[in-house]
């Protein structure tokens, strides 16, 4: 299936469930997370959460060198955050099950998060004041159905999804996103 329509689109209940802990990291684990890293590149995201791709396990793929031609993938299993702290910092946030549209959110600008990668080492990421601090928040969120537009206030959430439903009518594409936001 071309990555473009293995990607679960919001509204799906899917990106609404909290996800399992993975308990084995097997041959499906393994299989899923290159699944995963080969849509989020074909796809260009810079992260990806396998709610996304209809699994509802906690894992997720993240790549903030994007674009850049060296790949430095990173494979999260069941990512802790453990420090959400510094200045708030708002940031223009895009998401693959939300074509079409960019959202300003605001978060904490410095995370720990304790993770176990593919070998089932258990790893530490801290990051601060940049894309991978937006990006493993916006990530870990979705393991738990929480998406970009549940930062918003109710108002802005709703303008945000007529917004989104706009976009998709007029064949928005996950990877495509509003620039003028
Ligand atoms: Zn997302």
């Amino acid at each position: 299936m071309p990555a473009v329509e293995d990607i679960v689109l919001a509204p799906d209940t899917r990106l609404r469930t909290e996800c399992a802990p993975i308990d084995e990291i097997d041959d499906s684990v393994r299989a899923l997370a290159a699944h995963m890293l080969e849509d989020m590149y074909a796809t260009d995201g810079c992260g990806l959460a396998a709610p996304q791709v209809g699994e509802l396990v906690q894992l997720v793929v993240i790549d903030v060198d994007y674009g850049k031609s060296k790949r430095n993938p990173y494979v999260l299993i069941n990512p802790k955050i453990i420090v959400a702290d510094g200045e708030e910092r708002e940031t223009g946030e895009g998401c693959l099950s939300f074509p079409g549209i960019t959202v300003r959110v605001s978060r904490p600008s410095h995370v720990v998060v304790e993770a176990r990668n593919l070998d089932g080492d258990l790893m530490r990421y801290e990051a601060k004041d940049n894309l991978m601090a937006v990006c493993l928040q916006h990530e870990i969120d979705h393991l738990h159905g929480v998406t970009m537009v549940d930062h918003l206030r109710p108002l802005q959430r709703a303008r945000k999804m007529r917004e989104y439903e706009d976009a998709l009518a007029a064949g928005a594409r996950p990877g495509d996103v509003d620039v003028e936001d």
